[in-house]
């Protein structure tokens, strides 16, 4: 087995388990020790709540949390005022699509696309059983994996476009610029689902645009359980407070609260200091990692390169420009098998729909195999991966 890189020596699980290969990352990366080193010393010696306790430990841990939302901010290229700490892309998602300030009418429509992750599916649903709105959807391309033609999907009645940056399952990162513009113009909200764009390209070009962007920590080298929201003044101004409680109120009677007028409305409770610290700690990480994307896209390239030699292998299209993400099935071998004889070699990767099932129904594959590329991956990794899927071929298809 190979040697670990410098990199991937700087994750704790990778130096646990010099024997396997971590291709999940578009689930959750592993995490770089300096992460976890900033998380333990948050809990060993600054832990205290926020925004309340007014001793000098509750003071520090208010200033460590908003010190994490100015390099979150600066990350993502927006002023710290607009950028709000949650705690997922689900649960803003799924907050958002409840709070807008819409007056929603029967037959107003919301614009997806096919590839989104149910995360940004359905909340959308539920809203439109609700009201009974009209859901309509931008189709995927089946031979390039990028948008199809989205104009006659955009009207007068559009009041929400909501599409992800880049697909979970054929890394596709779709090019959303015109698009944002024409909801703009059309009046229409606009959202970006982020998740699996934010640890490969830069956020500030889609926060220009859109009138709110989220994405999570944990698919960008951070622990699980901070999200961060990036969102217009004149969306979030007019948007209530989500999720009402302490720390979030000027002013309470028993029949009335004065709520803040700042973005920390939308963050009503205990926050997870913790991971949003950690999530800072990640973006500085990350910063300091400028050949990191090239090196995975050459590594994704080598990975597409010699999967497209294997005759018995499909690969989903990604179109142009796409993550270090791709996926593919085996026509003689089922993905959930074959990621099984994987993992019993030492491979972790993914097999299913990836919570994306109607990009897969819309495009006619069966279960895929997603193979998620990160830091700590190796060229000899992706060797010994097709490798051991050439084995597969040889003994079971
Ligand atoms: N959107 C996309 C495109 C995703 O890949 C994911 C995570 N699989 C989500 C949303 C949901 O993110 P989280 O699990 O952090 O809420």
């Amino acid at each position: 087995m190979s040697q670990l890189t410098d990199r991937a020596g700087q994750f704790p699980w990778c130096r646990a388990h010099p024997t396997a290969t971590y291709l999940d990352s578009a689930a959750s990366c592993q995490v770089p020790e300096s992460v976890l080193v900033r998380l333990n010393h948050y809990y060993q010696s600054q832990h205290a709540n926020v925004h309340r306790s007014n001793h000098r430990l509750g003071r520090q841990a208010t200033s460590l949390l908003e010190c994490a939302r100015r390099r979150l901010a600066q990350f993502a290229g927006v002023d710290a005022e607009n950028l709000s700490l949650q705690v997922s892309t689900t649960q803003v998602l799924n907050d958002l699509a409840w709070s807008l300030p819409i007056d929603w009418q029967a037959g107003d429509e919301i614009l997806l696309s096919m590839a989104e992750h149910h995360a940004n599916l359905l909340p959308w649903q539920a809203l439109a059983q609700h009201y009974q709105l009209k859901l309509r959807f931008i189709p995927i391309v089946p031979d390039t994996g990028e948008l199809g033609a989205w104009e006659d999907l955009l009207g007068p009645r559009t009041k929400v476009v909501s599409v992800t940056a880049a697909s979970n399952v054929s890394g596709t990162i779709f090019n959303l610029h015109e698009l944002l513009h024409a909801a703009h113009q059309q009046g229409a909200v606009s959202i970006i689902d982020a998740a699996q764009y934010a640890a490969h390209k830069p956020l500030a070009p889609l926060c220009q645009v859109a009138d709110a962007v989220v994405w999570s920590a944990h698919k960008m080298y951070g622990v699980a359980g901070a999200a961060a929201l990036a969102v217009k003044p004149r969306l979030w101004q007019q948007l209530p407070p989500w999720r009402r409680g302490g720390g979030i109120v000027t002013r309470v009677t028993c029949e009335h609260a004065d709520y803040l007028e700042t973005i920390e409305k939308f963050e009503a409770g205990t926050p997870n200091t913790a991971a949003v610290v950690a999530f800072a700690e990640a973006c500085d990480w990350l910063s300091q990692q400028p050949q990191l994307e090239s090196e995975l896209q050459q590594l994704r390239h080598e990975l597409a390169t010699a999967l497209a030699q294997c005759t018995d292998i499909a690969v989903l299209p990604s179109g142009q420009l796409h993550t270090p993400t791709l996926s593919f099935y085996h026509r003689h071998i089922h993905s959930a098998d074959l990621a099984a004889w994987l993992d019993q070699h030492g491979f972790y990767v993914r097999a299913g729909h990836h919570c994306a099932q109607p990009l897969l129904t819309s495009l006619a594959v069966p279960a895929v195999v997603r193979v998620s590329l990160g830091a700590y991956n190796t060229r000899a990794q992706i060797e010994a991966f097709i490798a051991c899927l050439d084995q597969a071929t040889q003994l079971f298809a």
